[in-house]
């Protein structure tokens, strides 16, 4: 399986800005065919970084789509209105669900509705600090699991790609902690039983599992090498060009 370095820029960069950081990150790596590393810009900027975009190089992203097609949605972007401009979509961000009200079942609908779109979907799952604190994160994980995949048939299982993404650990949330490998490795291995228990471990295999947190060029090789994980989701250090570079750098000899 390849390794996956996933960049959200979140709500930064005008669209010339996210313009001139694709240009100089095109120019500064190469085509790595074992790494495949994606770009999340806004949704504004989709449009023309998919003309600019080398796709042997790397992917684009979105952050967010709504799950009708067309219809009186205001404000609202569909799938089909990217299909084609972009390969993946973030689906089930933790801000997403906590700062702009989404649930497990709006999640669903938007995870079909990339597969319907051939967008391939990052659903993002993690506990919060108190679920933790409470023991809850098994349950969380495998509602939001079993939630978010709800409409997914066994023969799309091999286009999700899922982000374990501790919403502790994330760096812009007050009083962000690391979370340890170990932490990691034990909510990864959950996630492959959740998947087999739903579409068998053949399938379960296929998927990758991503891990998002604070991750940076210091810490990217630890976190790739917990086993079971696939690649990084990364918020911040995504920002700055030659962080994002050491990390995609960190992959390749991970992958090696
Ligand atoms: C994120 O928000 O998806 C994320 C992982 O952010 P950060 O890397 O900044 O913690």
């Amino acid at each position: 399986m390849k390794t996956y370095i996933v960049g959200n820029w979140k709500l930064n960069f005008t669209v010339g800005e996210a313009s001139i950081y694709l240009h100089k990150l095109l120019r500064k790596i190469p085509n790595y065919r074992d790494v495949e590393v994606v770009v999340a810009p806004s949704t504004i900027a989709l449009q023309p970084l998919s003309l600019q975009i080398d796709r042997h190089k790397m992917k684009l992203c979105a952050q967010n789509a709504f799950y009708r097609d067309y219809g009186a949605f205001t404000g609202e972007t569909s799938f089909s209105q990217l299909r084609g401009m972009v390969d993946y979509v973030i689906i089930g961000h933790s801000e997403r669900r906590y700062i702009l009200g989404e649930n497990d079942k709006m999640i669903a609908k938007k995870v079909a509705a990339a597969v319907r779109n051939r967008v391939r979907p990052i659903l993002c799952i993690g506990e919060t600090e108190s679920e933790r604190a409470f023991g809850e994160t098994a349950d969380v994980i495998r509602d939001q699991l079993t939630g978010g995949l709800s409409e997914v048939a066994d023969d799309d299982i091999e286009k999700i790609v899922i982000a374990y993404e501790p919403v502790w650990a994330i760096s812009s949330v007050k009083g962000a902690k690391l979370a340890s490998p170990d932490e990691i490795g034990e909510v990864v291995k959950l996630i492959r039983r959740v998947l087999t228990d739903i579409y068998g471990a053949k399938l379960a295999e296929k998927v990758p599992v991503l891990f998002g947190g604070s991750v940076n060029a210091s810490n990217a090789g630890a976190y790739l090498m917990i086993p079971g994980v696939n690649g990084l989701l990364v918020g911040g250090a995504s920002l700055i060009l030659s962080e994002f570079a050491d990390i995609i750098e960190v992959a390749k000899k991970v992958s090696q």
